[in-house]
């Protein structure tokens, strides 16, 4: 958006000087101030023709000097005349100001600012949002003389933003919040418990089965279940409770206040009492039962993380007692500690013997069908239970800390590799590298980064780091810090996952990234859903607007990559392309196999 604005500006500023420019001529040539304007205007209709802005020049009294092409476009040419009073024209297209104020009154009183109001551009298009930027002029001794307007259609940005919140915020099955939006929340109201000195209850529910309703009956009737659920219990919730759907068949209930405990278990049993009379699914009854899990403030956590994770050790501990029923958490719950502790040595040994290898994924510019980077995927060689994916080991890495001494081999070997293949003759390509927000915690991180760079002698412009949305959340200012110093250091930053964490477009503005990677949920249904097609179409449009490159993963269809190229979407990374592969497999593949890769290169 900086860009952008910069953009704006720098453009305003030379039209500023083409348009005082040309005044300045006319004076010279001892014409009538006026008499010049109308007499440059054709020189002025030359300049402006270009130029993508919709510009109204106005003179002191309101009254229209020159309107550019575009400008007639989003007023609607047959209404505009020279010699008409710009409040007229404005009024005519159903214009009105948010703040409803004179805006060209103000200009007047030689202030410079902005507008922001809608106006009906076209009737089958309805209300339209404008945003003006007012520039006054004052020449030659200070006098004012009229004011350069410059109009901003912003609703498609608009309505794109619109469509992001609901994706990022809300479940597409049952309709209520989704996790980004329970996290939100759940911060909130722990705040809001905080000032208020009271309790606050967070209940996690799972349903009893799900999965064998989904299997024997089919997803339609397991997704009328879920919105029954999510409905019914919705239902039953006071004003200021929340219920949000956080993964499959796991819904959680924040209960913002509560002055008593007794409170929040007279909830609990009117929930379990939910699930008492069977569920009519496609007109028949079916019983389902669920388990609870509840973690209460200030008790049994004080912040988010430990909440959670004592509300979900509930929550199983209600499971292993044989289901259908609620558990309060208690200390004594967390028995298996030992058996955790046991996964925990094993990584930490994994860690410093290095059982880790990198796999590599291609990464495809549409444009040129080149290979345009590739992202490094780590795998755990364990020596019993073979190669292991990331799923099953960095969760435990990000809980003990060990994340950042595996992040940190991570980026070496992926600095290493890179030197190797230069040495075996491949041109440089960026290889992106993954961090785990929970890296961001480590004060270190900077100081590790800068040391593996160096000593490894990687050549920073080759280097990307991927970093999923949930890091922002709690520190922002932090996080822009770092990334803007990784940034000095020449490595570009992506946001992986898009969609899928904690982040919204309000923090997408906010840092200093070049890259936004699609995440593959969006990607998986494109070819057969409209409502996912306007999405993904949303999200390069505003990655696009806020001049961000576009990556989509998890493509593994012509019907996606064709969508997705017609869309302008930058690259693509996916099996349609490639899986992760070997080092020497990643060699053979980029020297060999897709210089002859017939089909894909016809796609071009
Ligand atoms: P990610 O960053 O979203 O990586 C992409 C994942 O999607 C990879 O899974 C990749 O194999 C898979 N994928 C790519 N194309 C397709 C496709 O067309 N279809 C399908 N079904 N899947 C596709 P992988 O390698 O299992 O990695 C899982 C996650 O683990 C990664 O997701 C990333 O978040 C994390 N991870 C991987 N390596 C590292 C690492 O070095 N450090 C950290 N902190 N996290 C890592
Ligand atoms: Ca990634
Ligand atoms: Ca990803």
């Amino acid at each position: 958006m900086a860009i952008n604005e910069n953009f704006e500006m720098i453009s305003l500023i030379v039209l500023l000087f083409v348009f005082i420019g040309l005044l300045a001529y006319s004076i010279i040539n001892n014409y009538s101030l006026k008499r010049n304007l109308y007499f440059n205007k054709e020189l002025f209709k030359d300049l402006f023709l270009h130029v993508k802005e919709d510009i109204l020049f106005i003179d002191d009294k309101g009254m229209i000097i020159f309107v550019n092409k575009e400008a007639q476009d989003i007023l609607r040419g047959d209404i505009i005349s020279e010699k008409t009073h710009v409040s007229n024209v404005l009024k005519a297209k159903g214009f009105y100001s948010e703040e409803d104020i004179d805006c060209f009154g103000m200009a007047q009183e030689r202030t410079q600012m902005g507008f922001k109001g809608y106006m009906t551009k076209e009737e089958t298009q309805g209300k339209h949002l404008v945003t003006g930027t007012l520039i006054p002029m004052f020449f030659p001794k200070n006098e004012y003389r009229g004011t350069v307007i410059v109009l901003r259609d912003v609703t498609q940005e608009k309505r794109s933003e619109e469509i992001i919140y609901n994706v990022t915020n809300y479940d597409k099955v049952t309709g209520i919040p989704n996790k980004n939006y329970f996290m939100d929340y759940l911060n909130l109201s722990m705040q809001t418990a905080k000032i208020e000195n009271k309790m606050m209850a967070l209940f996690i529910l799972d349903l009893d089965n799900f999965k064998t309703v989904n299997d024997i009956m089919g997803h339609s009737v397991g997704d009328e279940l879920l919105r029954k659920v999510a409905n019914g219990v919705k239902d039953m919730l006071e004003h200021g409770s929340q219920i949000s759907r956080i993964g499959g068949d796991e819904f959680t209930i924040v209960i913002p206040s509560a002055n008593r405990i007794n409170d929040i278990l007279a909830i609990s049993r009117r929930l379990m009492n939910l699930f008492t009379d069977p569920w009519e699914l496609e007109g028949k009854e079916y019983y389902i039962t669920c388990s609870m899990g509840i973690a209460v403030y200030p008790n049994d956590g004080e912040d988010v993380e430990n909440l959670l994770r004592n509300a979900d050790t509930a929550l199983n501990n209600a499971k292993d007692l044989g289901k259908n029923n609620y558990k309060f958490y208690t200390r004594t719950m967390n028995t298996s500690i030992t058996e955790r502790f046991d996964v925990e040595n094993r990584l930490r040994y994994a860690v410093e013997r290095d059982q880790f290898v990198l796999h590599y994924q291609p990464i495809i510019d549409t444009k040129t069908f080149e290979i345009h980077s590739c992202e490094a995927l780590v795998r755990w060689q364990h020596p019993i239970n073979g190669l292991l994916t990331p799923n099953n080991f960095i969760g435990i890495a990000e809980d003990t800390g060990l994340i950042n001494a595996l992040g940190e081999l991570v980026l070496r070997k992926a600095c290493l590799q890179h030197k190797d293949w230069i040495h075996e003759g491949l041109p440089p390509i960026k290889i992106s590298v993954n961090f785990s927000g929970k890296q961001f915690r480590d004060s270190n991180l900077l100081l590790m980064i800068k040391r593996v760079v160096e000593e490894t002698n990687m050549d920073t412009k080759y280097l990307e780091m991927e970093i999923t949305e949930s890091f922002a959340m709690h520190n922002i200012e932090y996080v822009i810090y770092i990334l803007n110093e990784l940034k000095k250091m020449g490595i570009s930053i992506a946001v992986d996952d898009f969609g899928t964490g904690y982040s919204s477009v309000k923090y997408l503005k906010l840092l200093p990234i070049d890259v936004l990677k699609i995440d593959r949920s969006f990607i998986v249904d494109v070819e057969i859903s409209n409502a996912q097609k306007e999405i993904v179409k949303a999200l390069i449009s505003l990655a696009h607007g806020i001049n961000l490159k576009v990556t989509a993963e998890g493509v593994e269809t012509i019907e996606q990559l064709n969508f997705l190229k017609n869309h302008k979407c930058d690259k693509i990374q996916g099996f349609i392309f490639s899986k992760p592969l070997q080092s020497d497999k990643f060699l053979d593949f980029y020297t060999k196999e897709w210089q002859k890769n017939e089909e894909m290169l016809s796609l071009r």
